[in-house]
């Protein structure tokens, strides 16, 4: 937004996300939702659309639903029922999708985003439950849209904000945080450039100070983090700079081209579908139990803002370290494993920060199939707190680590990485540097006393990274003042 729109005008932003759940079996069909199979391999004659089958409720798609609804601070109906939403489309055989309408299971909860300046609590105005349509595929027959039925009935939670995001970066922040709370639930993969995520976002403007909201246009198709914030910054200025010219915002579906980082219109008002919402009568109304919320909530892991806040109050590292540490449950699995064995997290969060981290991010690995386990890189961080090796031994061992699943004490003794600190060592090599370097000795003892750096580097090479360097530090020390 230019700085002199963005002080006249303010954004306001609700998002509807679709989170596909990792149930093994379909919402109301017993058949695997597995992608990868080939087309309409994964089908029943219900998802098929044949008459006379009739759906039967996955308990699993309630429970992950409410998981969710429970981690938001949402209020959990006693009792919802399912809705038939009718449109007609090759990829719907039935007809219509089972969704929820008037009585959603899950409603009135809230997400709390952090910002760079800013927490803000965002509220959930509603979770519900669903089913996915299948695929048109226009891209393979050139003369022929091809159906799979495998998506159909692929059980999805809905999840509507309120109103509440008001630039693009918190829409952002939002969807980051609801991708990390359905990873922590283990409900939903998370992943947005294969669809598992999907997000529709509403937008429109206001002069600031106005209490009314505008009218708003609803984008779709974004399939990255990165393209919502974009296209829901393209729309923002679109709008502005249609209102400032004397148009007027019509309600309408837009659909984003990532190549062209534009949105087109796909549809108006006028061409809005009417749904024909009615009562599902093939399956009876959902009723949750005080014995089902019970279950659901011991189920619930520490959720990611709680770790957080544990990490930096119980175990006392920075809000970034935490928050680095805590963005993927795994992660913080992973380095807790660590500490159970070790119970150093400041040592422990820095190795993983910076070399962990560094190679997940060059190889593109998931923490979950790193080669290094949190017992051996424990191991390793052992050797260097108990001042066995020097901190570029530990980053050599740990690069060998990686490949040949060896064992920290293993490797310092094969590439005779072992620190030593003996006297009897180190002094003889000192003895030579100095020999060796009679100028800056004399400079040294001129004042110039930065070149202490200079001659600890050189003893080190000079050892083959073996010496102590704080052992060689105090030696040198000792050598050039007391002469
Ligand atoms: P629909 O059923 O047409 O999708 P909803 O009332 O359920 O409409 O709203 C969908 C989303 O649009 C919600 O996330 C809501 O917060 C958001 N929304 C509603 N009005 C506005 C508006 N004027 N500007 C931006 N977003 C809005
Ligand atoms: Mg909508």
């Amino acid at each position: 937004m230019s700085t002199i729109s963005s002080e006249k005008y303010e954004a306001v932003i609700g998002l509807e996300v679709h989170a596909q759940l990792l149930t093994q079996t379909k919402a109301f069909a017993a058949v695997s939702p597995d992608y990868g199979g080939a087309p309409n391999t994964q089908v029943t004659p219900l998802c098929l659309g044949h008459p006379g089958t009739l759906p039967v409720l996955n308990e699993n798609l309630v429970r992950y639903t409410v998981r969710m609804g429970l981690a938001t601070g949402c209020s959990v109906s006693e009792k919802s029922i399912f809705a038939r939403k009718n449109y007609f489309y090759p990829d719907l055989p039935k007809g219509y999708q089972i969704s929820q309408f008037e009585t959603p299971i899950c409603y009135g909860g809230e997400i709390v985003i952090e910002l760079d300046e800013y927490d803000k609590r965002i509220g959930i105005t509603r979770i519900h439950m669903e089913e996915d349509a299948g695929k048109s595929i226009h891209d393979q027959d050139p003369y022929h849209t091809l159906i799979d039925l495998n998506r159909a009935g692929t059980p999805l939670i809905e999840i509507v904000s309120e109103p509440d995001l008001r630039t693009p970066q918190e829409a952002y922040a939002y969807l980051k945080k609801i991708r990390q709370i359905v990873q922590y639930l283990e409900i939903c993969d998370g992943n947005m450039e294969e669809g598992s995520l999907r997000c529709d976002a509403n937008v429109s403007i206001r002069p600031r100070g106005q209490k009314e909201f505008g009218t708003r246009t609803e984008l779709k198709n974004m399939n990255s983090f990165r393209n919502v914030e974009r296209a829901i910054s393209y729309e923002i200025e679109r709008q502005i700079e249609l209102v400032e010219s004397g148009g007027e915002v019509v309600q309408q579906t837009l659909l984003w081209d990532p190549a062209k980082l534009e949105t087109r219109k796909m549809r108006s008002k006028e061409e809005a579908h009417d749904y024909r919402y009615f009562p599902e009568p093939d399956l009876p109304p959902i009723v949750i139990t005080q014995a089902f919320m019970s279950q659901v909530q011991a189920e619930l892991p520490e959720l990611p803002d709680m770790r957080r806040k544990r990490m930096v109050h119980d175990l006392g590292l920075s809000e970034s370290d935490a928050e680095t540490l805590t963005e993927s449950r795994l992660l913080a699995d992973y380095f807790e494993d660590v500490l159970s064995i070790l119970n150093e997290p400041k040592a422990v969060a820095n190795l993983i920060l910076t070399e962990v981290l560094r190679v997940l991010n060059e190889k593109n690995l998931p923490i979950q199939e790193f080669s290094v386990t949190p017992g051996a890189l424990a191991g390793l961080i052992s050797l260097k707190i108990e001042d066995r090796i020097n901190s570029s031994a530990m980053q050599t061992i740990f690069n060998e680590m990686i490949t040949s699943g060896k064992s920290a004490a293993e490797l310092a003794e094969a590439l005779n990485l072992i620190q030593v600190s003996e006297n009897a060592f180190i002094e003889p090599i000192i003895k030579q540097i100095l020999e060796n370097n009679p100028d800056e000795v004399q400079r040294y003892r001129d004042g110039k006393k930065a070149l202490m750096g200079f001659f600890v580097g050189q003893v080190m090479k000079q050892s083959g990274g073996k010496a102590n360097p704080k052992q060689v530090k105090d030696l040198l020390m000792h050598e050039l003042e007391n002469d």
